[in-house]
């Protein structure tokens, strides 16, 4: 096969920060004192930096120089701020490839995916809302931003989840703390960068490191207007919790247990081919992952033989591998849930199937699995997983995958498929969820909303939809003074 993509660049960059991070608080980096974590390859245990371990004061200082920060980027004009945007999404891809190597080595996901699908989408997020921030004024008259914005993320698309808060945020003219999950850190850190390197005014972006209670800081900050949140329905809980005693502005993007939905007359082979996106991407670590199968029974055989012949082709292996189709799990207290999991699964009576693929030595690899006789009230049936397992279940008619697609708490994505448009509409409309793809699935774009119903969270990321979660009506005052200019 190919050569294994090079991670010299990577390793130069992280020796020349002496492979350790203290926060980017008001355009300048901290010293790392006090308390660290380390962030390690999953792929390898190698352990690749130390990061600072923000407290209640650090946080403090971020939120500080947010709000210092605000008046003058507030005062920006919508065209001014776009040229930020813009520049942020061309040194982006200038360094596409650090960024990519860097991605993969601290998440263990294929550099094929964080090269080809998550940097691309990164700079379109940014060139996108650099287009919003030039429109704001036009489109959004008697609105302005909703002022410092607190942000916590996810490890499992550390890049594009930065970009998802990061870019409507600054388009809108708030002000941000952002703190990266504690898995996965350094690309956040390689942005803050590049915010450094276009120039953009300091204050206006800070990124601060550390674990929930970093997080919890943040959240429970005085001085903060908006909290944006992605992450675990159960963390969701308590930072609604936690907000519930300010006036803060809130959006959640939770977790999700998405049907995808298959009928007898569907192309199995497609079909089989969006499963391999739908739950193997990404290790299946993704808040939209199609993780329930419910196949029409009369093609249910059929369909399973197709997958698993397709398992035994997946290459499960290093990440850096430019072949791979499954890298590495983040990390090893989400491999053992995923493993508790399955096992919970063959408890409760699901049939555990996995193809004989070569495995690497070490490393936290999870073998593609496939769950059938899976009962809809068992715990795999309703709990996400978060892991390269899909959990199959079964329907006879229309009405019946309704009721089965919609029969668990979440309500983040599905998708249906069919070669009868009449059946795959009809179904979509009745499925209670933020996206219904149709013969299709995991597509994203910047210029579409993205959000869930139900414990999925509330709120939407991307298109006009998005950036409404960071402005708010101007006060009679100063909409009147805005008439008499
Ligand atoms: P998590 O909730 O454990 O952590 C997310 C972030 O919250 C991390 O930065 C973490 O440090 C921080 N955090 C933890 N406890 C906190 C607290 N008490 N207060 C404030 N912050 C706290 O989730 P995770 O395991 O990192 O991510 C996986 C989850 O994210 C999955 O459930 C997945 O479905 C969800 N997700 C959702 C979307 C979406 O758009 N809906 C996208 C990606 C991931």
């Amino acid at each position: 096969g190919p050569a294994p993509e090079d991670a010299s660049e990577v390793n130069k960059w992280l020796d020349a920060h002496k492979r350790s991070f203290g926060h980017y608080i008001d355009g300048a980096w901290t010293q790392v004192s006090g308390s660290s974590f380390e962030t390690r390859n999953p792929a390898t245990g190698e352990v690749l930096a130390k990061i600072a371990t923000a407290d209640a004061s650090d946080v403090d200082r971020a939120v500080k120089a947010a709000r210092a920060a605000l008046p003058a980027w507030q005062a920006l004009t919508g065209h001014q701020r776009a040229r930020y945007l813009y520049a942020f999404a061309r040194q982006v891809q200038k360094h596409a490839r650090r960024l990519a190597v860097l991605e993969t080595l601290d998440n263990g996901k294929s550099i094929r995916e964080s090269r080809d699908i998550d940097i691309p989408l990164v700079a379109r997020h940014f060139y996108h809302h650099a287009g919003w921030a030039q429109l704001l004024d036009e489109e959004f008259p008697g609105y302005t931003s909703v002022g410092v914005v607190g942000q916590i993320i996810p490890w499992n698309f550390p890049l594009l989840m930065f970009a998802w808060k990061v870019a409507p945020a600054l388009a809108a003219g708030n002000t941000v703390v952002i703190k990266p999950a504690e898995f996965t850190p350094l690309s956040a850190l390689a942005l803050a960068e590049i915010a450094q390197e276009i120039g953009l005014p300091k204050g206006v972006l800070n990124v601060i490191n550390g674990d929930g209670k970093t997080g919890a800081a943040i959240v429970e900050h005085t001085d903060i207007d908006k909290i944006a949140f992605t992450g675990s329905t159960e963390v969701g809980r308590i930072i609604r919790k936690a907000t519930a005693k300010t006036s803060k502005k809130l959006s959640l993007e939770l977790g999700g247990k998405s049907p995808f939905i298959v009928f007898d007359d569907a192309d199995l082979d497609s079909t089989v081919e969006g499963l391999v996106d739908g739950i193997w991407f990404n290790q299946g670590q993704v808040c939209c992952a199609g993780s329930r199968l419910l196949v029409q029974e009369r093609v249910a055989e059929k369909l399973y033989d197709k997958i698993r012949s397709r398992m035994e082709t997946l290459r499960v292996g290093s990440p850096l591998d430019k072949a791979i189709d499954i890298g590495a799990i983040v990390d090893q207290i989400q491999y053992d849930r995923i493993k508790g999991l399955v096992e919970t699964g063959v408890k409760e009576g699901a049939t555990c199937w996995q193809p004989e693929v070569t495995m690497p030595e070490k490393g936290l690899f999870f073998k593609p699995t496939l769950l059938t006789n899976v009962h809809p009230a068992s715990t795999v049936a309703q709990e996400e997983i978060f892991g390269p397992v899909l959990v199959s279940m079964t329907f006879r008619t229309p009405a019946e995958a309704v009721e089965l697609a919609n029969n668990t708490t979440y309500g983040l994505a599905a998708c249906v498929w069919s070669e009868n448009i009449n059946v795959a509409l009809d179904v979509a409309a009745q499925v209670k969820a933020g996206v219904v793809w149709v013969n299709a699935t995991n597509l994203f774009d910047a210029a579409c909303g993205f959000g869930g119903y139900r414990e999925s969270g509330y709120g939407r990321e991307g298109g006009k939809e998005g950036m409404y979660e960071y402005l708010v009506p101007v006060h009679a005052e100063r909409k009147t003074a805005a008439k008499t200019l």
